[in-house]
């Protein structure tokens, strides 16, 4: 294995820069697929270090390609680029100056370490082998953001050998890093139920179908259901929203409205869950005379990492940062993420990066999405070492 254990001190020398890029971005958040003002600044950034350089037509991603000319493996590193629609709530001195925008799950991080690795590795070009690919990614929050740079081919003619992603949270000790094999992440769909009855006088709900009781009946159903339903070992979690019905105290509406999330962690229970809850929400309301109108948008599939390639993954962080700093995940995270579709074409895994800041116990730390998450920069330093590592380790033919 090629050495690693320097890049960490060489990734600190550049940790100030990235975060002061960072701090630039978390001002100045911006959401889902079209993000001028961020893919500005990242072109910014990189400008100078001789990437080739290709932006996204249907999105305002950026693929920088460093080409060492030398034959070798390709290696795809990727950090994801949008922030949250939500009100921030850190007090922060750069915090959101666009109201309703949050950079809450810390992809502003992920933009300033994917820099920063470009930077290490075009310092380091003469150990490098192949051409390393660096994948900057709009609309990650629901938007499928990946899976349009897949089909604008961010993985090139040659093909990727190699992909890896980071993603930092405030939920893991500072500059820790932990990675399993296997599924990593789950799926997330969507649903919708429609309860569909008969309005009429509130003093007369014989004359009338009352949804509402029944939208009630259906969401208690739905607990039952993956309590009852749902093999405890490859766990499924079913959540309501939303429920919206009625205008006023005296009227049977006519509708009430369900909106959910399914998280699974196997393609098996993804369709299971989907068509039970279909079958549960329309039985329930055939039995008091209603009718049901399900939807569903599929959302991002099952994160599943090669378990090879988490492993070396492993090692690799452990050279980087000593074996007590790699945190053994034994279980699955049910959040998701849309770096699932490119592990679904490329060998490759997801690691988290620790972020918890200094004081903060992980018990009462702000996580991601809250509107006070904050995170330790200076775990970017680690952030920044490990996406080069990976590089550097990959192009030696570790
Ligand atoms: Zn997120
Ligand atoms: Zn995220």
């Amino acid at each position: 294995m090629t050495d690693v254990s320097k890049l960490l001190p060489e990734a600190r020398d550049l940790v100030d820069d990235a975060i002061s890029l960072r701090r630039d971005l978390h001002a100045h958040p911006e959401l889902g697929l079209q993000l001028p003002r961020t893919q500005r600044v990242i072109l910014d950034a990189l400008a100078g270090l001789e990437l080739n350089i290709t932006l996204g037509s249907a999105l305002t991603s950026v693929t920088a390609v460093l080409e060492t000319g030398r034959p070798g493996p390709t290696v795809l590193l990727r950090g994801d680029m949008d922030a949250l629609p939500m009100p921030e709530d850190t007090g922060l001195d750069y915090a959101s100056t666009v109201e309703g925008a949050m950079h809450a799950c810390g992809h502003d991080a992920h933009v300033a370490m994917l820099v920063g690795a470009a930077r290490l590795l075009r310092a380091r070009e003469k150990e490098l082998s192949g051409r390393v690919i660096f994948m900057f990614q709009p609309g990650e929050e629901g938007f499928h953001g990946a899976r349009f740079m897949l089909e604008e081919g961010v993985l090139g003619d040659e093909g990727v050998d190699l992909a890896f992603a980071i993603h930092q949270t405030p939920g893991m000790p500072s500059s820790m890093i932990a990675t399993k094999g296997g599924t990593l992440l789950a799926s997330a769909d969507v649903f919708s139920i429609d309860v569909i009855g008969k309005g009429g006088h509130a003093s007369m709900p014989h004359h009338a179908l009352d949804p509402i009781p029944v939208a009630c009946e259906i969401v208690l159903a739905l607990q039952s259901l993956v309590t009852r339903k749902v093999d405890v070992f490859d766990p499924a979690v079913v959540t309501v929203g939303t429920i919206t019905s009625g205008t006023t105290n005296n009227v049977i509406p006519e509708i009430a409205h369900i909106r959910g999330t399914i998280r699974t962690v196997s393609s098996r229970n993804r369709v299971f869950v989907q068509q039970e809850i279909e079958r549960v929400a329309k039985g329930i309301a055939t039995a008091h005379g209603l009718t049901v109108d399900f939807g569903l948008v599929p959302g991002f599939p099952v994160t599943v990492n090669d378990t090879a390639v988490a492993e070396w993954v492993r090692q690799v962080a452990q050279e980087l940062v000593g074996d007590g700093r790699v945190l053994d995940m034994p279980n699955p995270v049910m959040g998701a993420e849309d770096f699932s579709y490119v592990l679904e074409q490329v060998p490759g895994a997801m690691a988290f990066l620790g972020t918890c800041p200094d004081g903060v116990s992980l018990k009462d730390v702000a996580p991601n999405h809250s509107n006070r998450m904050i995170i330790d920069e200076s775990a970017m330093a680690t952030g920044i070492a490990l996406y080069a590592a990976v590089a550097l380790a990959r192009s030696a033919g570790a």
